[in-house]
């Protein structure tokens, strides 16, 4: 897989340092999601104030591409609300689901354009959306409280 090299050093900086990792013992709703074609695993805590996100958290393992992709959401998500963050989930969605035709809206995705590339490999596409969709489970079962 060959990703443009400032894109491939944003997704090691996130998978060398993730951020948000460590689940917090509070939350309205946890998660876990596995990617089997690859073994990525990651166990999400949501928790919501007001329609905000006020703290998310996560815990993993697996590939760079899914670790990195959970790190760079949990980053663009928290301290939104939750239509904010449906705006963002639903442009990384798009963009993953472009084929490699899309570069992604950088004013909404911000680093998570980084993984546009991924949208090239099928087998890939999995691995950079397994914690958004950990994220997108997670926000219906908080709501749903
Ligand atoms: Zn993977």
């Amino acid at each position: 897989m060959e990703l443009d090299a400032l894109y491939q050093e944003v997704i090691l900086d996130h998978y060398k340092h993730p951020q948000h990792k460590g689940l917090l013992s509070t939350y309205d709703a946890q998660v876990h999601h596995v990617n089997p074609s690859c073994g990525d695993e990651i166990t999400l805590n949501l928790t919501l104030d007001n329609g905000s996100i006020s703290a998310l958290s996560w815990d993993g393992v697996g590939c760079s591409i899914s670790q990195a992709s959970v790190s760079i959401m949990s980053d663009l998500v928290i301290g939104k609300n939750v239509a904010e963050a449906r705006v963002i989930l639903d442009s990384f969605v798009e963009l993953m689901q472009s084929k490699g035709l899309k570069t992604g809206n950088a004013e909404i995705l911000e680093d998570a354009v980084s993984l546009a590339g991924v949208s090239k490999f099928p087998a890939r596409i999995k691995c950079a959306l397994l914690g958004w969709m950990a994220y997108k489970d997670a926000v219906l079962s908080a709501s749903n409280k």
